[in-house]
């Protein structure tokens, strides 16, 4: 099968080797005989709905997203109506802060998000750096990234995080709980980049693609080795428990 990306403004949101995580989702769909389609989607460009099976955005110094929010307001109703129909997405740290109703950023300055998903962030004095460990009971599985992050996130009452915090800050420090996850849209802080760690999500975002693209369900993907994969995520795992969510 080909699995169409959307890779949304590739050229300003792009830190912390986010664009690994394309890589990644090219290797594993490749591994199993499908092929990755990528597009940039940027400044000026259209939403193509429905030919687009997984749409992701990177993250980005506030300087980057204050750059590109004028676009995405007009984006807005085409990425909503390509989720409604079933695309997957998925979003990190400042892509994930601006799919929400506004991120108030370090000067004070109020960046318009898309309102795609119920939350709202504000950027707090200290920035949250460090390893990162998650317990994603919805998936049986765990998540381990990096995340640098001066936003705090707020979920709306009810709102589905991505994950449990074990180690680390997560949305704010505070709530215990990190990114929000909203019918087939995953969003999160979890930079590094987050995909070759946690094999197992990314295989998750290729299945949910692959549905999209057939109008089926979910397909489960034959399994890899992934025995680097496993070790990384050991070794990125246990130095979020040994330092993870100290300023
Ligand atoms: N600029 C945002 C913040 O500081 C997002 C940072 C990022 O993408 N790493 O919170």
């Amino acid at each position: 099968m080909r699995i169409r990306v959307g890779h949304l403004y590739p050229d300003y949101l792009n830190i912390y080797a986010d664009r690994g995580n394309i890589a990644v989702l090219a290797a594993r769909a490749g591994a199993r005989g499908h092929v990755l389609d990528v597009a940039g989607v940027s400044v000026g460009d259209g939403v193509p709905v429905g030919d687009v099976d997984l749409f992701y955005v990177g993250g980005g110094q506030d300087r980057e997203q204050a750059l590109v929010t004028g676009d995405l307001a007009g984006k807005a109703e085409p990425l909503r109506e390509a989720v409604e129909r079933g695309a997957a997405f998925l979003a990190v740290c400042g892509g994930y802060q601006l799919l929400g109703r506004f991120y108030r950023d370090v000067k004070g300055r109020e960046l318009p998000g898309i309102g795609l998903l119920p939350l709202h962030t504000v950027a707090g004095p200290r920035r949250m750096i460090g390893d990162v460990l998650l317990e994603c009971e919805w998936a049986g599985h765990t998540l381990a990234g990096f995340e640098n992050h001066a936003g705090r996130t707020y979920l709306d009452e009810g709102a589905q995080p991505l994950g449990r915090v074990v180690a680390g800050f997560g949305n704010d420090g505070e709530s215990g709980f990190e990114g929000c996850r909203w019918r087939r849209v995953y969003a999160t802080y979890l930079h590094g980049p987050l995909l070759p760690r946690n094999p197992w999500f990314a295989d998750h975002l290729l299945s949910e693609a692959l549905a999209h693209a057939t109008g089926g369900e979910p397909p489960a993907l034959e399994p890899l080795a992934d025995e680097l994969e496993a070790e990384a995520h050991r070794v990125s795992a246990a130095r979020a428990r040994a330092r993870g969510g100290r300023f």
